[in-house]
């Protein structure tokens, strides 16, 4: 029986298939059709039977992990950045389509899961997985199951507001979601961004500034140095609540070195224990874990 993972980006479609023992058989990708749901939903079951025929395969199960979360109310989507699938019931829409049951799980789940199981926190019993990119998003993995809570929201830490800002009398920024100074208005891509703006900053891309601030560049460090303090006070929330094990980073901002020696060093303050044994490491498969996490959903019970 194979196993299929799709991811559902904004801009691409990846597949990837594992045959039963998990080993990857196949991978690939296409453009997700801009704006066009029903295309989308065309898209994906084209893809799954593509695979499918080449395999002399039927009735594989399908994985799906989205930008978003699925309604507990009427299975609509919710909370996706790829707004043409919000309302929609997309994985009734597949179902229907491709005549089987499907597995559909926030992008920031199937991040989570593909690092707990064969990742960075890979042996650990709680995993807390997060998506520093475009939004900021999170997951909570638990011996190897994503937990997805009453309301299919656990984990979306990202939509909390920043724990105490700092001292400088900063207006908190709006996010798209409506609320004032949620996390995410500081800690994705735009956030560093735009936080770099406002201390004087030129306006510069979030890799642009870790590679001034590691050249020395004063006010790159310094904007490096917010993120970071703001990152720790972040965390240390999330430790004092679920207490994991393992915190794995992903998304474009997980590849600044120096979060993983300094971001344990500050949020030791803000944890209410007297020692932090949590680890805070570098996600071990990239770009790949959204796809291979949404394959996994069928590892599980
Ligand atoms: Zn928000």
């Amino acid at each position: 029986m194979l196993r299929i993972g799709i991811d559902l980006g904004g801009t691409k479609i990846e597949l990837m298939a594992l045959d039963e023992s998990g080993r990857m058989l196949l991978r690939r990708r296409r453009a997700t059709p801009q704006g066009d749901y029903q295309g989308t939903v065309e898209a994906v079951a084209e893809m799954v039977e593509a695979v499918e025929s080449e395999h002399a395969q039927r009735d594989s199960r399908v994985g799906v992990g989205i930008p978003g979360a699925e309604s507990a109310l009427d299975g609509r989507i919710k909370n996706a950045n790829s707004t043409c699938l919000i309302g929609k019931t997309l994985r009734q829409d597949l179902e229907d389509r491709l005549q089987r049951e499907i597995r559909l799980a926030n992008d920031a789940n199937c991040f989570t899961l593909s690092e707990a199981i064969d990742g960075a926190g890979h042996g650990a019993e709680v995993v807390f997985g997060v998506i520093l990119g475009t939004g900021v998003g999170g997951g909570i993995v638990v011996h190897q199951r994503v937990l997805t809570g009453a309301n299919r929201i656990a984990g979306e830490w990202g939509h909390n507001p920043l724990p105490r800002l700092e001292e400088e009398n900063l207006m908190p920024p709006q996010c798209y979601c409506g609320r004032y100074g949620c996390i995410e208005t500081w800690l994705s891509g735009p956030g560093i961004c735009a936080d770099h703006l406002r201390h004087g900053g030129q306006l510069l891309a979030a890799e642009e500034i870790a590679a001034r601030a590691s050249a020395g560049d004063p006010a790159s460090d310094a904007t490096l140095g917010r993120y970071e303090r703001r990152l720790a006070k972040a965390l240390a929330q999330v430790v004092n609540i679920i207490d994991p094990d393992v915190i794995v980073l992903g998304g474009g901002l997980s590849n600044i070195d120096r979060l993983y020696r300094t971001v344990p060093a500050l949020w030791a303050m803000h944890v209410f224990s007297d020692m932090v044994h949590t680890r805070l490491l570098r996600n071990v498969h990239g770009d790949s874990s959204g796809v291979r996490g949404a394959a996994w959903l069928w590892n599980e019970r």
